[in-house]
């Protein structure tokens, strides 16, 4: 993005009117702490306009009480004031960035007249960070969580280890709370690995008790849940939630400078210890002979050869006193099955797998099956597919219960190739990210778009469209794709095409299982009866010097 840029000085301002924002330019307000305000200046006059805004929050500026004040003022309904902002916030100069990284990405799917970001500068200019840092540093300290890549493929009798509301848990096990980082009164405290910061060992942080105390509650409404009767046990599992995600502020707020009880170093000590306590995790599991087989940020996912339930919670007990946070076993699975991503087969992604607990029960993740877009009849298959998987229990009843499960796959196939199924099995449905005029290559999704566009029906980036594909390599783009909204039954469906993507839909099941070697059509070992049987191979041999 190259815009020129307005400054706003008081003596030569750069618009005439210095309270009008101009257009295609970037204008800079800066100042007084009061400036972030300003853009509620700017707001109801761009939101009435009908103007799109993309509001980058780095102050905390903007509440829906805000918006729906506008509204009413207005004499309008708050959700037509709503409908043309999205607000995104950041509570660090690194959030801030990488929201600022995102923002084309974001315009693709709505797309903005006007981006405000407020605390731009003061995030940077950060008098809270009192040692400035050196680049390399920030980097440390800024690093999240950990996560060691899962390995390939089918493991058995897999334990799920979860650190219980993890980084809470931290900060009120080490005391870490905006005003016990880095004391004034104990220069000799032990030192938060990684940064070598302080922790207070005379004061219990306030931050800290808070959360002490919500996690109690927390554990106390999970017992009262185990022992209730399910049609009060909702009130319970509400208050539990609303603890859950009180204790999530807690922590994600100690990265927000202009909160209160903020500050960045509190932020980065909490996600330090994280880190280290899964690597102690790691060593332990390790040293009991267990394998670690995926970790990500507070879940570990060990194996150990005839491991019982009783063994890996002991193993969770061991790691529990020696970390001193929280660790649950979240299931046993009998097995799991880590995936690769979609465009690279060798290169393993965390949010790619299924597994199948002790009680048969599935556990999915990055499957076409959890994904809205899926036409109805890939999601099926895979869901009668695990669900045959789901009664394997190893490895060896697992190839058998693929046999049967490809059995299933090839009826879904046939149905598909003789053109038997229905067609509301096959609607594709897909957000819009951009007006349908604006699209520029010939995409299904775009000409899709441009049929109900011309047949009057009005689209917004956002929205979501159906669609079915009729050719996907007709000559004549329109020929390609149908709107579902303008289907007739004659057109027909891509056989091929869904074919492909149906093929696609079960390779996952399949990766994880060595592929047969191709027979070897031509060899020195021809027997006679080959010979006999495939005369090209005669002739073939006969050449051969
Ligand atoms: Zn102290």
């Amino acid at each position: 993005m190259s815009l020129p840029i307005a400054f706003t000085k008081t003596e030569r301002p750069a618009t005439p009117n210095p309270w009008v924002l101009s257009d295609r330019t970037l204008t800079v307000f800066y100042g007084c702490p009061e400036m972030p305000r300003l853009s509620h200046y700017f707001l109801p006059r761009l939101l009435f306009a009908k103007k799109q805004i993309l509001y980058l929050d780095g102050a905390n500026q903007i509440s829906p009480l805000l918006l729906a004040r506008f509204a009413r003022e207005r004499g309008v309904e708050p959700s037509s004031v709503n409908s043309l902002i999205r607000v995104a916030r950041a509570f660090t100069c690194f959030q801030l960035t990488e929201l600022v990284r995102r923002v084309p990405k974001t315009l693709e799917r709505f797309s903005a007249d006007v981006l405000i970001v407020t605390a731009l500068p003061d995030l940077y200019f950060d008098e809270d960070v009192r040692d400035p840092k050196r680049p390399d540093e920030l980097l440390v300290a800024d690093r999240g969580g950990l996560v060691f890549v899962p390995k390939l493929g089918f493991t058995p009798n897999v334990a799920e280890l979860d650190f219980v509301s993890q980084f809470p848990s931290i900060m009120a096990r080490f005391n870490i709370s905006p005003e016990t980082v880095n004391c004034p009164c104990c220069p000799d405290a032990p030192r938060i690995p990684e940064l070598g910061y302080r922790i207070c060992q005379k004061r219990r942080g306030i931050t800290s008790r808070v959360v002490e105390r919500l996690i109690a509650k927390r554990c106390e409404l999970k017992k009262l849940l185990k022992t209730t009767a399910p049609d009060t046990a909702l009130r319970f599992k509400l208050q539990r939630d609303s603890m859950k995600w009180l204790l999530v502020c807690c922590f994600g707020y100690t990265g927000y400078k202009n909160a209160r009880f903020g500050k960045i170093e509190a932020h980065e000590a909490i996600n330090a210890v994280a880190r280290e306590t899964l690597l102690v995790a790691k060593e332990i599991a390790e040293a009991d002979g267990f394998e670690l087989i995926h970790a990500l940020v507070d879940s570990l996912y060990v194996w150990k050869e005839g491991a019982t339930r009783e063994d890996y919670e002991r193993l969770s007990q061991e790691i529990e006193t020696r970390t001193r946070l929280p660790l649950a076993i979240e299931s046993v699975y009998r097995y799991v099955v880590f995936l690769p991503s979609k465009q690279y087969a060798d290169v393993p992604v965390p949010n790619r797998f299924f597994a199948v607990a002790e009680d048969g029960e599935l556990k999915i993740r990055g499957l076409e099956c959890r994904r809205h877009d899926t036409p109805p009849l890939l999601g099926r298959m895979q869901h009668e597919v695990l669900a045959i998987l789901a009664e394997a229990h190893d490895y060896d009843s697992y190839l058998q219960k693929l046999e049967i499960a490809r059995g299933v796959f090839e009826a879904y196939e046939d149905r598909l190739t003789n053109g038997e199924v229905d067609i509301r099995d096959l609607v594709v449905s897909k957000r819009i990210t951009r007006e349908p005029r604006d699209y520029k290559k010939a995409g299904v999704t775009a000409i899709a778009a441009q049929q109900l566009f011309g047949s009057g029906v009005k689209l917004r980036p956002g929205q979501n469209i159906e669609y079915v594909i009729t050719n996907a390599e007709a000559h004549v783009p329109n020929d390609r794709v149908r709107a579902y909204a303008l289907w007739e039954g004659w057109f027909g469906y891509d056989r091929k095409k869904y074919g492909a993507m149906l093929r696609e839909a079960f390779e996952p099941f399949v990766l994880c299982v060595p592929k047969r070697a191709e027979p070897i059509l031509l060899s020195d070992s021809i027997s006679e009866d080959d010979l006999d049987r495939f005369p090209l191979f005669s002739a073939l041999v006969t050449s051969r010097p």
